[in-house]
């Protein structure tokens, strides 16, 4: 696979809720490149009902990570696609140490640099607000807040539903999880010398676009 001169690849951090998604696809679009949500990916394959989804399913509805392993292939595969030689963003596809590792050995061995390593900072009380209010698209996985389960998600004619994980015991979960599992790739970026540039992920869509966007030389 040829890789463009200007390939850029950026790794999204933060705990669930920070809106990594949202900014994802807006940075994509800006970049020109894609989009890489593991989330997504897994709950495709749960739809889809394909044995990585039928091994991901409970830990995903609980809030538990799935293992590293499957991540480290979803990122293998996503990274030899055809559509990233002009780089990726990666959505909440780095969550624990070994899967930060296991990227820098693949990139490695592609020869590719780690461009930009941003983390979305949100305090916890706001996003426990974010995740319980949240609906999303079960067709096209966009967010919407202040809606019901069952309208019409505008992007794409789908229904909008609550995901199992935005119930409160698995949101508990879940940002216990971050504190424990991702949090410590912060650190582990910062003494590999990859500098990690904190984003205030507070207030509009637009105002963070604006700051991810100038965290990142645009
Ligand atoms: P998200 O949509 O990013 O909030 O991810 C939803 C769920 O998918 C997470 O709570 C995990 O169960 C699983 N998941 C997504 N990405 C990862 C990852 N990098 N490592 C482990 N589990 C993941």
């Amino acid at each position: 696979m040829a890789v463009a001169a200007d390939s850029q690849i950026v790794v999204l951090l933060g705990p669930p809720g920070a809106g990594k998604g949202t900014q994802a696809q807006r940075l994509a679009a800006n970049l020109g490149i894609p989009q890489f949500a593991s989330g997504d990916i897994l709950r495709a394959a749960v739809k889809a009902g394909t044995p990585l989804g039928v091994k991901a399913k409970s830990l995903m509805d609980s809030g538990a990570l799935v293992p590293d392993d499957v991540i480290l292939g979803i990122m293998k595969e996503a990274l030899a696609s055809p559509q990233a030689t002009r780089g990726a963003i990666l959505d909440g596809v780095v969550r624990t140490v070994p899967q930060a590792e296991g990227l820098e050995q693949m990139l490695d061995s592609l020869g590719r640099p780690l461009n930009a390593v941003l983390l979305f900072d949100v305090p916890e009380e706001e996003l426990v607000k974010r995740l319980s209010s949240r609906m999303v698209c079960e067709g096209c996985q966009t967010p919407f807040m202040g809606r019901e389960p069952g309208d019409t998600c505008e992007k794409c004619g789908g229904t909008l539903v609550r995901r199992k994980d935005d119930e409160p015991d698995a949101v508990r979960n879940r940002l216990a999880v971050y504190k424990r599992q991702t949090a410590p790739v912060i650190e582990w970026y910062r003494t590999h010398g990859v500098p990690v540039r904190q984003i205030d992920a507070t207030g509009t869509v637009d105002a963070v676009t604006a700051r991810v966007l100038r965290a990142l030389g645009k």
